[in-house]
């Protein structure tokens, strides 16, 4: 960057007191062999050949680095289908940033996990669709899944990674709540984050096979109270409730461009994954602007930032400071205008809609899954 652009940008933070980011989301590649329904990617990958190259995300690792991030999150797609996986990981632990890989462990090896902690590699964040080889295939779409996750958990807490298991929920797996804790105590993870599905890129086509009822959901929140009781010390529960069955909105982000930015396989800087959703939004690349000019400048980095852009109920609701107004994604998706109160929570006008709403999808019998296409 020239000497005037870094005076520019400095006094652009300064002036609106904007903190450097803490975490940035490398999605590395949209290339996965699974096929799971509800995808948060977006409907149109990324092609391979558009993908940055080796020495492209190094730089974008340094700059990340030099602007403040300190947790880098190693993502896709699959990012193992990446040859240069290792040596990514190596060049991010060099500069002194903390790397975690979220992985579906398709594409792993117990060697290739030996170079990955060779290189620095910090934690592995693995994923698992249901706790039968039978049930989380079918889930992902991909046949022998389940044994090669089992497989991977045990190479990675051999080589001394921590390990956490992800897992997304949803109305026909909710019911293994407890199996897949008690799974993760077996693969000896730390920690298991437990997340309800999403509805956004592919898991819109499958609303209506995913949407959990409220009586699991209820259930799901007793399982979970009762086994960070039980797990106490030994094991951390992290689960991410159905906001559509809850009050108020989540704190989206943490913020937007508050804590962290995504950066997509062809190098596109995004404020969160599903930020392309929002047609008034542009997106800059590392390839044409530094991640400093983008983060502090940016036109979709600050459309959200703060408070001015918020509507009435926020703007006078003595909650915009915990959840700033809830998803601007999901606003979009539901209530069409990116700028309206998120539609889950209580104050909007839409929530009477989005329970009547929620309630039908969740009553539909059918299981079909759509999935996602590769
Ligand atoms: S959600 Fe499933 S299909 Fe989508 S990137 Fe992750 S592992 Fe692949
Ligand atoms: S009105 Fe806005 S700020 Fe208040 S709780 Fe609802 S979404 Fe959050």
């Amino acid at each position: 960057m020239s000497d005037t652009l870094t005076v520019q940008t400095h006094a652009a933070r300064d002036s609106l007191r904007i903190p450097p980011p803490m975490a940035m989301l490398a999605e590395l590649t949209h290339r996965c062999p699974l096929a799971c329904p509800y995808c948060s990617n977006p409907i149109e990958l990324t092609r391979g050949n558009e993908e940055l190259s080796t020495e492209e995300w190094i730089g974008v690792f340094r700059q990340a680095a030099a602007l403040g991030v300190l947790h880098l999150h190693l993502s896709g797609g699959e990012p193992a289908a990446r040859r240069d996986l290792v040596e990514l990981t190596q060049a991010a632990a060099s500069l002194g940033l903390y790397t975690n890989l979220i992985t579906s462990g398709v594409g792993l090896t117990e060697a290739r996990i030996g170079s990955l902690a060779d290189a620095g590699l910090e934690h592995v964040q693995l994923s698992i669709q249901g706790v039968s080889p039978e049930g989380a295939d079918r889930i992902s779409g991909y046949k022998g899944g389940y044994e090669r996750k089992i497989a991977v958990a045990g190479w990675t807490t051999d080589a001394g990674i921590p390990l956490t298991l992800n897992a997304v929920c949803h109305r026909q797996n909710m019911s293994e709540i407890d199996a897949m804790i008690d799974l993760a105590i077996r693969l000896k993870a730390r920690r298991i984050e437990v997340a309800t599905v999403q509805f956004h890129g592919w898991a819109e086509r499958n609303k209506a096979a995913l949407m959990p009822t409220r009586e699991q959901v209820e259930r799901a929140s007793e399982t979970v109270t009762k086994a960070r009781e039980k797990y106490k010390g030994v094991l951390v529960i992290d689960y991410v409730p159905a906001d559509y069955y809850s009050s108020y909105p989540k704190a989206c982000m943490g913020g937007w461009g508050r804590v962290g930015l995504n950066v997509t396989p062809s190098g596109r800087v995004l404020p969160c994954h599903a930020a392309e959703t929002i047609p008034s939004l542009s997106f800059e690349t590392v390839r044409d602007c530094s991640l400093a000019e983008i983060w502090y400048e940016s036109d979709a980095f600050n459309a959200y930032r703060g408070e001015d852009w918020m509507p009435e109920p926020c703007r006078s609701c003595e909650r915009k400071k915990v959840d700033f107004g809830g998803c601007r994604c999901q606003a979009m998706a539901l209530a069409g205008n990116a700028r309206a109160t998120d539609p889950v929570c209580i104050r909007s006008p839409l929530r009477e809609h989005l329970t009547r709403e929620t309630e039908r999808l969740s009553a539909t019998a059918s299981t079909d899954l759509v999935y996602r296409g590769r």
